[in-house]
């Protein structure tokens, strides 16, 4: 199974993908990569299309500027997490008429806080509010707030009896760590929307205590190809079902890519790549069909003195200590090479984490880095901090960060 429809189900759809081909072919920077390609009549000759990756997508966007056929075209920042935004586009709406029909997280009783932060070109406050409009509920339209303004906002949320949150999971982390700090019980909340990042388990806990009958529902997707998939309670947090627009493939080398077979779709999404590896398998949640179950992104491997270091296992590892609610991992180099490891610890409230014997710990467990810092282990450090380090430009606070030694 390396498709998540049959060829029966993505017959139709497969003109959409013709009809992206036709673009990508006007794209002077893409040269003959698609001068030789047949145009995709069935799903094997799809697989065989080169696929796209982030940059490309970009290179292709800046040449077709698409926009909408009806209303505003808008645009949202698209993949690269350093320098200048680079640009998607996408309609008003932002394609959630089709997720509705599929996945209806929220009802007319929902009182819904959109918590996905607004502005500076995110898309998920935007299309989390275009799936509460088709819901019918009620909003409040939070964004993102201050650190000091979280129990003042809790204890209006706690007044108001809201049902359901939306957020990415880091920014759900700091909510419910806040509530579980001030004492701030949520009981009227049953949904958590999530999307942006893999669910966090660590959640669960805050949630046991602040709104124990909250259940999680995902959604799966990205700025270029916007919402692919979603699940709910019953089904596993790394496994999402994939719309019937949305065609997911499975390469030979275990990364997912991406096709849409929206005819209104604005980005040129034709077997499109997020960097996400995963497989297509049966959810236990009942549903039948093929699921997506997303295994991560092969670039958490980071390169520390020539060796691979897996930042997730690192963190996976880091984040079970008790008292830690959060990690990060802080790699400074100097003329590209590693000079520093430094795993960053967000505490609980009046947790005594021992460092010192974390420290110790990861050295001896981890090959990479025992053996790349066997000469200066004091190189590699824990410490804890107020707040990780996050990326102000995209709103996400990545496992890892390099930097450049100052
Ligand atoms: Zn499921």
């Amino acid at each position: 199974m390396s498709f998540s429809l049959t060829e029966a189900q993505a017959a139709d759809g497969l003109a959409v993908a013709r009809h992206t081909l036709e673009l990508l072919r006007t794209v002077p920077e893409f040269g003959d990569r698609y001068a030789d390609v047949a145009a995709p009549g069935t799903l094997a000759e799809l697989a065989a299309l080169p696929p796209l990756a982030k940059d490309d997508l970009n290179t292709a966007l800046a040449h077709l500027e698409p926009s909408a056929a009806q209303g505003a075209t808008w645009l949202f920042q698209s993949g690269g997490s350093t320098g200048a935004p680079k640009v998607g586009y996408a309609p008003t709406g932002f394609y959630m008429a089709k997720v509705f029909e599929h996945w209806q997280p929220l009802d007319r009783d929902d009182v819904f806080v959109n918590a996905w932060g607004a502005g500076r070109m995110w898309g998920a406050h935007f299309l989390a509010a275009g799936l509460a409009d088709l819901c019918g509920c009620r909003v409040i339209a939070l964004g993102s707030v201050t650190r000091e303004e979280y129990p003042e906002w809790l204890a209006f949320l706690a007044d108001r009896k809201v049902t359901a949150i939306g957020g990415t999971p880091s920014v759900l982390r700091l909510w419910f760590a806040h509530a579980r700090a001030a004492g701030i019980e949520l009981p009227s909340l049953r949904k958590v929307l999530w999307l942006g990042e893999a669910w966090q388990p660590q959640l669960e806990e805050d949630l046991a205590v602040v709104a124990p009958k909250a259940r999680r529902h995902g959604m799966f997707g990205s700025t270029e190809t916007w919402v692919v998939g979603s699940n709910t309670p019953g089904c596993p947090a790394d496994t999402f079902h994939p719309f019937p627009h949305q065609l997911v493939h499975v390469g030979d080398d275990g990364l997912l890519d991406f096709t849409s077979l929206d005819p209104a779709m604005l980005n040129p999404v034709l077997r499109y790549r997020t960097g996400d590896a995963g497989e297509l398998t049966s959810c236990p949640c009942g549903r039948t069909g093929p699921a997506m179950r997303v295994l991560g992104r092969r670039d958490n491997v980071v390169q520390v003195r020539g060796l691979g270091l897996h930042v997730d296992e690192l963190l996976a590892r880091v984040e079970r200590e008790p008292g830690v609610t959060r990690a990060q991992v802080v790699i400074t180099e100097q003329g590209g090479r590693a000079q520093e490891v430094e795993v960053l610890l967000v505490t609980a409230a009046g947790a005594d984490v021992d460092t010192a014997a974390l420290r110790r710990e990861l050295l001896s467990a981890t090959f990479t880095l025992s053996t790349a810092f066997v000469h200066d282990p004091e190189h590699v450090r824990v410490r804890t901090v107020d707040a990780l380090i996050g990326n102000d430009r995209t709103g996400k606070t990545a496992g890892f960060v390099v930097r450049e030694a100052s």
